[in-house]
């Protein structure tokens, strides 16, 4: 049989690995291990911040390890997953279907929705367990006009104890995580190799003939008649560039920017995160307890049980690049005035809670949804193969898309995760 390599095992990953395993003998390759859940004790570490010793975000993966953190040159700080289920495993739970610039460009995904609706449970019903502080902005925002829609969730309502803990990794396996599709595809005789970091592509003779990739002190070639770059909109151009494959300055990273007040006994930290979106043209509001802001934010006050956030999530222009040195990316004139605009309709939501806008406080700001470096066109459309790609190197995850989404992309990336590889059966 056929092998293939699948270089990432988050949403692209998981996916082509599950899709393409029996037709192909395919084996992953996850720079990280085996993930757990953050389980250790929030409160303890409510205290540690106390001490003033928490002063740097990439100290959370001391503690949680599948969480790594980077900053980008002027300092903005990036989150992504490391280890099995990739990303996934840091979800908020949100499962939106956001292909629209897709669509417009020519991708019909109806096909790969329908397959992910009967794969993936997807449901919203978990306004039952929504605190008052919630109900009182879901509200503020319905009288507002923002429109706010409960948000699908690819959470199990039965399993869930609504704990807030969901971008922690979930420990009662109540959330779907991209582990899911890596468990069918290894039942099937995928390989699962971790600790495994692949630096380059061989390219021979316009062929992939395998990768390069380092486990502990070793090096090793993985011959492959089939590769499929799935290490996410950070790793995949690194990989690529590794390989002699430029990428474009095209970097999107969907910036969070949160919005906070004291509210006494509001719990939010004890809530399910982003429990309704209210979609504007450029970014969407929803409520968040954003951890990292209140553990490594001077600005937010211990006890967190008594701190309310609402998140911008800006869909932000693809201005920047990750490469070697790391990630170049600023923020433009435009993304800044869409974050104050967005700034301001979280104090007027506020203001409807009984909170002046004075005594809010901002976050610190984050993102954790990169990709943008090898978008898709018009052209790529009924191939989803760029032209600079050897025809057996497939890319599969958000480095494709065109534009940000300014929305969560699972579903979306799972879905063109699928179209390729029918694309890659048709030709490898
Ligand atoms: C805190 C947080 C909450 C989020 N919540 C949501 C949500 O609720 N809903 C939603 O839709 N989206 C959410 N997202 C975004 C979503 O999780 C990611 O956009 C998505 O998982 C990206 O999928 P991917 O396959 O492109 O990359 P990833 O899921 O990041 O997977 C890439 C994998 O490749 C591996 N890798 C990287 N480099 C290498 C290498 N050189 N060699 C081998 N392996 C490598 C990584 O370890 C990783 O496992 C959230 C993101 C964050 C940070």
């Amino acid at each position: 049989m056929k092998k293939a390599i699948v270089v990432g095992s988050g949403a692209g990953g998981a996916t082509a690995a599950k899709e393409l395993q029996g037709e192909f003998e395919v084996t992953v390759l996850e720079a990280g291990n085996t993930f757990h859940p953050f389980t250790a004790n929030l409160a303890a570490i409510e205290r540690l911040k106390k001490t003033g010793l928490l002063f740097n975000e990439r100290l959370i993966q001391a503690i949680f390890p599948a969480m790594r953190i980077s900053k980008a040159a002027n300092g903005m700080v990036l989150v992504k997953g490391e280890g099995f289920g990739g990303t996934t495993t840091l979800s908020a739970g949100n499962a939106l279907r956001m292909d629209g610039d897709l669509k417009e460009i020519g991708i019909d995904l109806d096909a790969e929705f329908k397959e992910i609706y009967q794969e993936i449970p997807v449901s919203s019903n978990h306004e039952k367990s929504w605190h008052k502080t919630t109900r009182q902005s879901y509200e503020a925002c319905r009288d507002m006009g923002l429109n706010p829609v409960v948000t699908p969730k690819m959470i199990d309502a039965a399993k869930c104890i609504g704990c807030g803990k969901c971008v922690l990794g979930c420990s009662r396996g109540a959330k779907w995580d991209s582990r899911r599709y890596l468990d069918e595809a290894a039942l099937k005789g995928a390989h699962l190799i971790p600790n495994c970091h692949v630096q380059r592509i061989v390219i021979e003779k316009g062929r992939a003939t395998g990768v390069i990739a380092g486990r502990g002190w070793r090096q090793r070639f993985y011959a492959a008649d089939l590769v499929v770059l799935a290490a996410g909109g950070l790793g995949s151009p690194v990989i690529l560039e590794n390989s002699g494959i430029k990428c474009d300055e095209n970097l999107f990273i969907d910036p969070v920017l949160c919005v906070a007040a004291k509210m006494e006994g509001c719990r939010q930290a004890g809530e399910i995160p982003m429990p309704f979106v209210a979609q504007r043209e450029h970014f969407i509001i929803s409520p968040y307890f954003d951890f990292l802001s209140f553990y490594f934010n001077r600005d937010w006050h211990y006890p967190a049980g008594n701190i309310y956030s609402l998140m911008i999530k800006l869909a932000d222009t693809n201005t920047g690049g990750i490469h070697r040195k790391g990630v170049k990316k600023y923020l433009s004139d435009t993304d800044r005035q869409r974050l104050d605009e967005g700034t301001e309709i979280c104090k007027q939501i506020f203001e409807r809670l009984g909170v002046r806008k004075a005594d809010t406080f901002m976050g610190t700001i984050n993102a954790g949804h990169p990709g943008g470096m090898l978008p898709l066109t018009e052209k790529e459309a009924q191939s989803l193969h760029d032209t600079r790609l050897p025809r057996n190197l497939f890319v599969a995850d958000a480095t494709l898309f065109p534009h940000s989404l300014g929305n969560p992309p699972i579903l979306t990336i799972i879905a063109l995760a699928k179209r390729i590889s029918k694309k890659c059966l048709e030709h490898c």
